[in-house]
């Protein structure tokens, strides 16, 4: 019955600091939100107690009759809300939907072919130190040299050539949409299935702002915590002749017990995102990449070598190309940290510095859409970065701004302490 506060100090203190963290700075990995006050409740929950092996109607464990009605309810709001046949929200994260889903699709040895890492796919989709890497065949399609987009053409070639089992469609670093229907067209000229991972993107999708891949694939694999602004955690969408494979590849194929208290942040998650304050939000966060892509193309800054690539983004985040700048990845993501703005460095297609510095950053605005911002904060921001980025200004100035936008739109108000219990 002891306080976390109590028991436990040192945890507590640095949750305390992450709370001000997340307060007092500006978040713009573009993988990350923040989830409503609904959703942490949920999550922190007594639900934490309970093993629910199995499905709904089906456990190995006794005393899941609340659970079921939680996980009933996450299954329908997921198919409902993206248009799905079948769902499954059982998977921890990404990466454990991605091993379930690749479990179900195809045998070990056989072929994926999958956007290639260093040109902004996932390592789930065939990293070679990542199991998906290891246990199947390897190929991949990456970005085209000219101008940094997709090539179906191209991906049409090399699947005709590698013939794979199960083509992946999806990305973690990829400033454009995707021809799902040209995806669909080559997996079913090849004899393949076809596999999306909208993780980054699921937030867009369902609110109407991004081409849906639902009715083109065969399976869908998300996250919840990205674009979604749920808890962190995966979910798996398919046409229902993948169920039964696929809640077998889930449990018992990737895991044990289902965590039932992120199964029902999902849930509310999934509600939130049906409603027309979520669909503001995503259009805000669109919007917000926009001008961060504009401010990013001007004048002052192409002359340091710093441009977007693509020129621009239909998607949550830009991507800064810095391989004709003297600034690399590590250089911008501490010159931004420095003034109190989060991003990460990205490896850019064809990159020439290594991997740990990197030519790219990538930064997104869905955390900040969540906390509130619009157009008029976004342009501040986007000239804080430009400003940062080109060099040479006060940091304390620009320090001074993000403080002042952090203030004007506030994070978690009223929320006293990191814990709500
Ligand atoms: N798939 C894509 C496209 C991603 O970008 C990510 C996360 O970075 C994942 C899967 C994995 O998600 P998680 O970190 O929850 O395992």
């Amino acid at each position: 019955t002891a306080a976390l506060a109590d028991l436990d100090p040192e945890v507590a203190q640095a949750m305390a600091g992450e709370l001000s963290r997340q307060r007092d700075t500006l978040e713009m990995i573009a993988s990350e939100n923040f989830v409503p006050r609904a959703v942490l409740q949920a999550q922190g929950s007594v639900l934490t107690n309970k093993y629910a092996e199995g499905y709904p109607g089906r456990r190995y464990y006794g005393g899941c009759e609340n659970v079921d009605i939680i996980e009933d309810l996450a299954r329908t709001r997921a198919k409902e809300l993206f248009g799905a046949d079948f769902a499954n929200v059982q998977p921890h994260s990404g990466a454990q939907a991605n091993a379930a889903v690749l479990m179900a699709l195809m045998t070990p040895g056989e072929k994926l072919l999958g956007l290639d890492l260093a040109h902004g796919g996932h390592l789930t989709h065939g990293m070679k130190l990542n199991f998906s890497g290891k246990l199947y065949d390897v190929a991949s399609y990456g970005v085209s040299k000219e101008d940094h987009r997709i090539d179906m053409d191209e991906v049409r070639d090399i699947a005709l050539r590698e013939k794979p089992k199960v083509i992946v469609a999806g990305w973690s670093a990829y400033p454009r949409h995707e021809d799902f229907a040209a995806f669909r067209s080559i997996a079913d000229e090849v004899g393949a299935y076809l596999w999306v991972d909208m993780a980054h993107f699921a937030g867009l999708v369902a609110a109407g702002l991004h081409p849906s891949p639902v009715p083109y694939a065969d399976v869908v694999s998300t996250t919840v915590h990205k674009t979604l602004g749920g808890p962190r955690s995966g979910l798996i969408l398919a046409k229902q002749e993948w169920a039964k494979k696929l809640n077998s590849a889930v449990f018992p194929g990737q895991q044990g017990g289902p965590l039932m208290h992120a199964i029902a942040a999902k849930a509310v998650a999934l509600k939130i995102a049906a409603g027309e304050e979520f669909k503001d939000r995503q259009q805000r966060t669109l919007s917000g990449a926009k001008i961060l892509a504009e401010r990013l193309s001007q004048a002052d800054v192409a002359g340091k070598g710093i441009s977007v690539l693509t020129g621009g983004t239909d998607v949550h985040l830009v991507l800064v190309d810095l391989r004709n700048s003297q600034l690399d990845g590590q250089q911008g993501e501490d010159a931004l940290h420095e003034v109190g703005i989060t991003v990460n460095r990205n490896a850019v297609p064809f990159d020439p510095r290594p991997p740990m510095v990197t030519s790219g950053l990538r930064i997104g605005t869905p955390a900040l859409a969540t906390r509130g911002f619009g157009d008029e904060q976004f342009t501040e921001v986007a000239e804080i970065i430009a400003q940062t980025l080109i060099g040479g200004a006060d940091a304390d100035a620009l320090r001074a701004r993000v403080s002042k936008l952090a203030q004007d739109v506030p994070l978690y108000e009223g929320l006293e302490n990191w814990s709500l219990i």
